[in-house]
């Protein structure tokens, strides 16, 4: 079958991984190592807009000093010359994601922000960019570091690529796991 969709996590994917989620769940009042955003959820009105105030602004001031991770570049261009689709889905906010690719200059068929669809690893983000980009699911992989990406992409149907630098146990859900970018393009050519 052939590839037609590849849908990217960001942050420590094809962004380094900056936003320091200990700091903003100190500031917020959260319990260490809970999901934010599940966490937020589950807060008062009040609470809730105080604490989405907070991480929206400590996503700004990631976005506004971004990295590409390496190789990013290059992946994007390669699978685009391919006539690969390629999109973001992304915990964060819509206005992260824009100031991101505005910063890079990257471009992508289509992407999923926060509110948009529920969040990884729920699969409704990656149900939504293959209808927006017209792949079906075994036309589509998800690449991403962290286990709700490899759940959303299970959850959907599709195969999946773990981003890790070490060893984690969630990766032996994968379809394949990757050390780096370059390691993910040899497995996203060999796929298709
Ligand atoms: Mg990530």
């Amino acid at each position: 079958m052939a590839l037609k969709l590849v849908i990217f996590d960001l942050d420590g994917t094809l962004l380094e991984a900056m936003l320091d989620f200990g700091a903003v769940r100190a500031e917020i009042g959260l319990p260490p190592a809970t999901p934010i955003l599940e966490a937020i959820a589950a807060l008062s009105d009040t609470e809730q807009a105080r604490a989405r105030a907070i991480l929206d602004r400590h996503e700004a001031a990631v976005a506004e000093r971004s990295c590409l991770m390496p190789g990013a570049r290059e992946l994007l261009a390669h699978l685009r010359e391919r006539g690969v689709k390629v999109a973001v889905l992304t915990r964060n906010s819509r206005a992260s994601v824009d100031l991101a690719i505005r910063r890079h200059g990257l471009a992508f068929d289509a992407s999923v922000a926060r509110d948009e669809h529920r969040p990884k690893p729920s699969p409704d983000g990656v149900h939504g960019l293959m209808a927006a980009c017209g792949a079906a699911a075994d036309e589509t992989i998800v690449v991403g570091d962290y286990r709700f990406d490899i759940e959303a992409g299970r959850s959907a149907g599709v195969r999946t690529i773990a981003l890790v630098s070490e060893p984690k146990p969630w990766a032996r859900d994968a379809t394949w796991v990757a050390s780096s970018l370059a390691d993910v393009q040899r497995l996203l050519d060999a796929a298709s």
